[in-house]
C-alpha cells in the first residue's frame, strides 16, 4: 500500500481563515495580527486579562527512549487534540517551532505527520513568522556588541579567550562550527577563535521560551553571561547595556503563532529551544495562553521522558509556574524492539519477542511518570502502517496486565478519529488528583541534583564528576548560581549517558564533564559528553529533494 507524503496530505486539505479558527475558541480578530491568511500572531497581553480565568487541564505527551527517527511525539499531539475537539471539549495545541537545520537535514519537518499535522505545514516548517530569524538577529546583535566593546578599548577588561557567547544561523552548517575572525589589521577587529552555533542552540530561545512577558524577557537578556574578563569575573548583557536593543528586535517573536491543524483545531506553535543543552520545550507564554483559552492544552517535550519530561517538570514547569494534569506516553513498535536488542536496520519485519523484550523501557519511563513525577499517565501505542496486528496486540495485553492504561492510537492514518480512545482516556486521567512533584529542590547543591536526577530518573547508582567540572561547579557556586535547576545534556538514545546502552540499564553513572550556566534562561547545563550545537548535513541531506513551482507550491518536504 502506498501512502500519500505529508505535504499531500496536507495540499488536500481546506484551510479556514485563521480568524475564523481562532473563533472557535473565543478569540476576537482584535487579539490576533494576521500574517497572511493562515497565520497569525496572538497578543500575549491577552494574558494579563484572563488572569482570573480558570486554567484549562494541561496535557503533555512524551515518549519512551526513541530511535533517530522520532517515535511521533508531535503527530500524537496533533492528533490528540483533534480527537478532543472531535468529541466536543476546547482543545489547543502548543508546540514547538521547526528548526530549519532539520528540515533539510536528516529528519525532516516537524509539524507533525499523516492525517495529523498542523497547517499551513510548508510555512511553518520555513521561515513561518520568521521568529527564529529575529531571534539569530538578536544573538548577533549581542554578538556584535561585544566584539565591538573590545575592539573600542575593551573597557570591561573582557578575556577574548574566555568569549562563551557565539554567533548562531538557523542551519546545519559544520564549516562554521569553529572559525577565526576579527582578521587583517586593526581596523576590522580584534582576532579571536570564535564559532556559530545553530540558531535553536542560542539561550535567547531558550530565554524567549521561559519569559512571562517583554519586562520578564528583558531581565532575563540582562542576565545573559557573554564571557569572563580576565579577573574570571563574568560579564553580562546588561554590563554590554544590549538588553534593551535586543529585546526590541524580539517585539513580534515573543508573540505566540496560531495555525491550525488538518481538522482546524487551534495550534500555538512557538519556540524551539534544543533539547539537550536547553529545556526543549515550546514558549511558556503560548501554554499559558493554550491553557486560558482551552479546556484542554496539549504540549510536547523534546526527546524521550528521562529528558524532555523531566525538564518540562523541573525547568518549565517550575520556572513558569505550570503544572501538568496528564501525561501521555508515545511508545511505538520499531523503538520497543530497538530496545529488545533488534539491530536499527532490521525494525521492519514482525518480531514480537523483541517487542516484548523492549517493555522495561516503557516501564521505567512509567514508573518515572507515575513515581517520580506523580502524574497519571496513559501509554499510546503509535500505530505503524508497518506493525502486524501480533506485535499491537502483544503490548497491548502486556501492559493491561500490569495494570496500564493503555490505547492504540492511529492518528497518523486516520487523524482525529484514530485517537477518540486516547482522549477519552486522557479526559479521565486529568480528572484524578495527582501529587505532582520535582525530582529535587531548588536548594539542594548542584551535586544532589545530578545525583537525584540520576537515581531517580535514569536508574543509574550516581554520578561522576570530572576534576574540570567539579572546578566549574565550585565557581558557579561561588557566583551564586547553586540555585538554579539542572539541565541535561544527555544522549536520548539511553538512559544513561552511553547510547549503546538500550532498554533499562541498571548499575552505571553518569560522567558530568563540564558545566554550563544559561544565566539568564536561569538553568545550569550539565554536559555528560561532547554536545553538537552545530550540526552538520547527511551525505544526501533532504534539501536535495526540496522543490518549488512556478506557483510557488512547495514539494518535497516531509
Ligand atoms: P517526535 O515529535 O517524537 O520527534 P514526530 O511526530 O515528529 O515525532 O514523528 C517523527 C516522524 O515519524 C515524522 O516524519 C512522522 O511523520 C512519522 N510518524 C509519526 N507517527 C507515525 C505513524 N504512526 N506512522 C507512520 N509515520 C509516523
Ligand atoms: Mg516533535
Amino acid at each position: 500500500m502506498t501512502h500519500l507524503s505529508d505535504i499531500e496530505i496536507a495540499s488536500q486539505v481546506k484551510m479556514k481563515p485563521i480568524e475564523e479558527v481562532a473563533k472557535t475558541l473565543g478569540i476576537e480578530s482584535d487579539d490576533i495580527s494576521l500574517y497572511g491568511k493562515y497565520k497569525a500572531k496572538l497578543n500575549a497581553h491577552q494574558l494579563d486579562k484572563m488572569k482570573d480565568k480558570k486554567d484549562g487541564k494541561l496535557i503533555l505527551v512524551t515518549a519512551i527512549t526513541p530511535t533517530p527517527a522520532g517515535e511521533g511525539k508531535t503527530t500524537t499531539s496533533v492528533g490528540l487534540a483533534d480527537a478532543l475537539t472531535k468529541i466536543g471539549k476546547k482543545a489547543m495545541l502548543a508546540l514547538r517551532e521547526p528548526s530549519l537545520g532539520p528540515v533539510f537535514g536528516v529528519k525532516g519537518g516537524a509539524a507533525g505527520g499523516g492525517y495529523a499535522q498542523v497547517v499551513p505545514m510548508e510555512d511553518i516548517n520555513l521561515h513561518f513568522t520568521g521568529d527564529f530569524h529575529a531571534i539569530g538577529a538578536a544573538n548577533n546583535l549581542l554578538a556584535a556588541l561585544l566584539d565591538n566593546h573590545i575592539h573600542h578599548g575593551n573597557a570591561l577588561g573582557i578575556d577574548s579567550r574566555q568569549i562563551t557567547w557565539k554567533r548562531v544561523v538557523d542551519m546545519n552548517d559544520r564549516q562554521l562550527r569553529y572559525v577565526v575572525d576579527g582578521l587583517r589589521g586593526k581596523v576590522n577587529g580584534v582576532p579571536r577563535e570564535d564559532g556559530f552555533d545553530i540558531t535553536v542552540a542560542s539561550e535567547i530561545m531558550a530565554i524567549l521560551c521561559l519569559a512571562t512577558d517583554m519586562i520578564d524577557l528583558k531581565e532575563k537578556l540582562k542576565k545573559i553571561i557573554v564571557g569572563y574578563t580576565f579577573a574570571g569575573e563574568p560579564v553580562t548583557a546588561g554590563d554590554l547595556k544590549a538588553e534593551g536593543s535586543l529585546a526590541a528586535l524580539l517585539k513580534d517573536a515573543i508573540h505566540p503563532n496560531l495555525v491550525q491543524t488538518l481538522e482546524h483545531t487551534p495550534a500555538l506553535i512557538h519556540g524551539g529551544p534544543f533539547a539537550n543543552i536547553a529545556h526543549g520545550c515550546n514558549s511558556a507564554l503560548a501554554t499559558k495562553m493554550a491553557l486560558k483559552y482551552a479546556d484542554y492544552a496539549v504540549t510536547e517535550a523534546g526527546f524521550g521522558a528521562d529528558l524532555g519530561a523531566e525538564k518540562f517538570i523541573d525547568i518549565k514547569c517550575r520556572l513558569a509556574d505550570l503544572k501538568p494534569d496528564a501525561v501521555v506516553l508515545v511508545a511505538t513498535i520499531r523503538a520497543l524492539k530497538m530496545h529488545g536488542g533488534v539491530p536499527k536496520k532490521e525494525l521492519g519485519p514482525e518480531n514480537v519477542e523483541a517487542v516484548l523484550a523492549g517493555l522495561p523501557n516503557l516501564e521505567k519511563h512509567l514508573e518515572n511518570i507515575q513515581n517520580v513525577y506523580g502524574m497519571p499517565a496513559v501509554v499510546a501505542i503509535n500505530k505503524f502502517p508497518t506493525d502486524t496486528e501480533a506485535e499491537l496486540q502483544a503490548v497491548y495485553q502486556a501492559c493491561q496486565e500490569r495494570g496500564v492504561d493503555v490505547v492504540v492510537s492511529d492518528v497518523w492514518g486516520k487523524g482525529g478519529a484514530g485517537g477518540v480512545e486516547l482522549a477519552e482516556k486522557v479526559i479521565e486521567l486529568a480528572e484524578q488528583p495527582n501529587q505532582f512533584s520535582y525530582v529535587y529542590d531548588l536548594e539542594d547543591s548542584i551535586e544532589e541534583k545530578l545525583t537525584k536526577i540520576v537515581q531517580k530518573v535514569y536508574g543509574g547508582t550516581g554520578v561522576e564528576i570530572t576534576p574540570a567540572a567539579r572546578k566549574v561547579m565550585a565557581n558557579l557556586e561561588r557566583l551564586g548560581f547553586g540555585t538554579y535547576p539542572i539541565c541535561m545534556a544527555k544522549t536520548q538514545y539511553s538512559f544513561s549517558d552511553d547510547a549503546s546502552l538500550i532498554g533499562r540499564p541498571s548499575d552505571f553513572t553518569v560522567t558530568i564533564r563540564d558545566l554550563k550556566i544559561s544565566a539568564g534562561a536561569g538553568f545550569i547545563v550539565a554536559l555528560t559528553g561532547a554536545v553538537m550545537t552545530m550540526p552538520g548535513l547527511p551525505k544526501v541531506p533532504a534539501a536535495e529533494k526540496i522543490d518549488v513551482d512556478e506557483f510557488g507550491v512547495i514539494s518535497g518536504l516531509f
